[in-house]
């Protein structure tokens, strides 16, 4: 990675974008200590402990108890606070552009800007 793009995004923006990755992430870790777990304690311990770790180091089963969909979000959520505390969120991972505030407040762990992303996409098969 060469760049070392700061984001021009505000500390209020940052705060903001934070704030609605973790109320999102929580979600996430909720929906599946309930769907999983047989005792509240289960719930408070995987939350505290996904809470504890700015790393994303969760189990595999953890992992693997989610869809892929919710995986890949959870994943994607905890590179863009990652991002977040580097301070280089905002930008686009491939372009180091900027990423439009439109983008992200829809999608605040949108780790592409639009054109890479459509770019991404028509080069998966
Ligand atoms: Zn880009």
């Amino acid at each position: 990675m060469p760049s070392k793009a700061k984001t021009a995004l505000t500390k209020k923006e940052l705060d903001e974008y934070r704030k609605k990755l973790t109320v999102r992430r929580n979600e996430l870790v909720h929906k599946l200590s309930e769907f999983r777990s047989e005792s509240k304690q289960v719930e408070t311990d995987i939350a505290q402990d996904l809470a504890d770790k700015a790393e994303s180091s969760y189990t595999k089963e953890f992992l693997l108890s989610m869809s892929d969909a919710e995986r890949s979000e959870l994943l994607h959520i905890d590179a863009a606070l990652k991002r977040l505390d580097k301070r280089e969120y905002g930008h686009c991972m491939m372009c180091q552009k900027e990423i439009s505030k439109k983008r992200l407040t829809y999608l605040p762990w949108a780790p592409l800007c639009i054109e890479c992303e459509e770019k991404a996409e028509t080069d998966v098969v």
